[in-house]
């Protein structure tokens, strides 16, 4: 069964990235793009994914230190 691209919040957010985005999602096939997702179920390409998974800076110093 085909993966609804319209599904993905990604198809239709304004994001500077979102229009490269919707170009991947549409010219890949369904196992490309299931091996692409994130743990939340979106592209890992799409903004959303990128403003979740950003570490804050305080974590970030500890780690190194
Ligand atoms: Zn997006």
């Amino acid at each position: 069964m085909p993966i609804a691209r319209e599904a993905f919040p990604c198809w239709k957010c304004a994001q500077p990235g979102a229009d490269e985005a919707r170009h991947w999602l549409a010219g890949c096939d369904d196992s490309d793009l299931e091996s692409k997702l994130s743990p939340g179920g979106n592209p890992i390409m799409c903004c959303k994914v990128r403003v979740v998974g950003v570490v804050p800076a305080s974590d970030t110093t500890r780690a190194a230190t």
